[in-house]
């Protein structure tokens, strides 16, 4: 490794991390607008969007008008419709009446916005970040660099279950690796574990042979039954900036108690996508009549796991009947969810980080993470998970708004417009004190 070149300029803020959140912060970032140095980093050499799980027949579970800026600056040359026209397939578009769109299209419109951006690195990993009198220093694989300010969108990381930890190998992966791996699952028995989202497209995909026809398929869902995400229209009001600036003045308890509430709203399978699932094993099993090559089973917790002889025992429980029960497979893919941690790279500035009595992380309303010396240096962080902000923090939904918001902050300047209406749900006065959790933690 070359020693990372000191840089002495200090940018007014560096971005850690390129994904669909730091990249609609670039995007909407625009130096002539908001007067702003900034830079954003990604150790990725190109723009990719959880490569592993873009599968050719996944769509996404949210329009492409909420792209990563349109609902805070319509008339920005990186909106998701200024592609299609630049990309000559507008009317293409039109005519295909698509109300959702694929993943691959969305990635390639991201992969679009980020190669065009003036303040965007690619092949760089940031390692560490410490912070110096009166900026943060932040240290790549490549060059250093000085920042008055950070923001923080490094994503969540992989979950797999202790169970089966000591066995993750090339037979048995986390699904977020799947199309990497690109394993052949000719004559295979696969265990797809987790009954969500990704379960649900990588058991499509696996049923449809993308990967090669497995011999049978078992599919473990811990949920009660494969359960549809709630895309209803007052659902939606959870995905709006008035709910969730309501949202964030609630105490921790409620917050818990709503988020628990809210699981359907972001956390099940598109009914396209299980209307498409289902027709499919209707004709296998009703029409062709093909002797049963797959099993979908729910209520069913992995509890653990063994390799015995090439192969893989894995321990399922019934969530009520408590009976215990062995599936045999050759190829385990774990669909299992992902993680909040803080990146390992703040490291070094954990011992100044605020947390709360269950050592969760705090941010302020504008996305300010509480740290001991937050007075002049801002640590903004995105998709941090639901405690501080509830169930639109991980999704698409409010990206370019939440986005808005910080460079506003950022900017001390009211640099983008959010009066944000009113919803059709009076959701009652959740408000009090301003940022009450927080004075007391200040306090400290
Ligand atoms: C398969 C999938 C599909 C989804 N589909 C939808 C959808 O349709 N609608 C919706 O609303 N939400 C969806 N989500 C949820 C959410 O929108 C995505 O997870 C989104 O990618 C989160 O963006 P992010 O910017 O936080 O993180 P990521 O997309 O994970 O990006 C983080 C980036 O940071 C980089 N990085 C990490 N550490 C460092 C470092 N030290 N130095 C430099 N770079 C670093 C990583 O390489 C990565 O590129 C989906 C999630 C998944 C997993």
């Amino acid at each position: 490794m070359t020693t990372p070149q000191k840089l002495d300029r200090i940018l007014d803020c560096i971005g850690i991390g390129l994904g669909p959140f730091n990249l609609s912060i670039a995007a909407l970032s625009d130096e002539e607008k908001t007067h702003l140095k900034t830079l954003f980093l990604e150790r990725k050499s190109h723009f990719s969007w959880h490569p592993g799980l873009l599968l050719s027949d996944a769509k996404m579970q949210t329009s492409f008008l909420k792209d990563l800026v349109t609902a805070v600056d319509p008339t920005s040359p990186y909106s998701f419709l200024n592609y299609l026209v630049t990309q000559r397939k507008f009317y293409p578009f039109c005519a295909s009446g698509q109300s959702v769109i694929s993943r691959l299209e969305f990635s390639d419109y991201l992969g679009w916005t980020a190669h065009q951006l003036p303040n965007t690195q690619f092949g760089c990993d940031v390692k560490s970040v410490a912070f110096e009198q009166d900026h943060f220093r932040i240290t790549t694989d490549k060059e250093v660099f000085n920042s008055q300010h950070l923001v923080i969108g490094t994503g969540m990381q992989p979950h797999v279950p202790e169970c089966i930890q000591p066995f993750v190998s090339e037979t048995c992966f986390h699904a977020s690796e799947l199309a990497l791996r690109s394993p052949d699952l000719t004559g295979k028995r696969v265990a797809i574990i987790g009954g969500g989202q990704t379960g649900a497209d990588i058991f499509q995909h696996t049923f449809d042979k993308q990967f090669g026809k497995p011999t049978h398929i078992e599919w473990i869902s811990r949920r009660a039954n494969i359960e549809q995400l709630d895309e209803g229209c007052f659902t939606d009001q959870y995905f709006m900036p008035d709910y969730v600036n309501q949202f964030y003045q609630l105490d921790s308890s409620n917050k818990q108690q709503e988020v628990s509430h809210q699981k359907l709203a972001s956390d099940g399978v598109t009914s396209d996508c299980l209307q498409g699932i289902y027709q499919r094993l209707y004709h296998d099993k009703y029409v062709l009549r093909n002797p049963r090559w797959w099993k979908i089973k729910t209520h069913q917790s992995l509890i653990s796991s063994r390799r015995v002889n090439g192969q893989y025992q894995l321990d399922i429980q019934h969530g009520l009947t408590k009976q215990v029960e062995t599936i045999n497979a050759d190829i385990v893919i774990l669909c299992t969810g992902f993680n909040h941690d803080l990146p390992q790279c703040l490291d070094e500035l954990r011992p100044y980080i605020m947390t709360d009595e269950q050592d969760r992380i705090l941010l302020s309303s504008d996305y300010c993470l509480q740290w001991k010396g937050m007075k002049n240096n801002s640590i903004y962080i995105v998709n941090s998970g639901t405690d501080n902000h509830g169930i639109a923090e991980p999704q698409l939904s409010l990206a370019a708004w939440r986005a808005a918001k910080i460079i506003n902050h950022l900017a001390q300047d009211s640099v983008y417009e959010l009066a944000e209406d009113d919803n059709i749900i009076d959701w009652g006065d959740l408000t009090f004190k301003p940022e009450k959790h927080l004075a007391a933690v200040s306090s400290l």
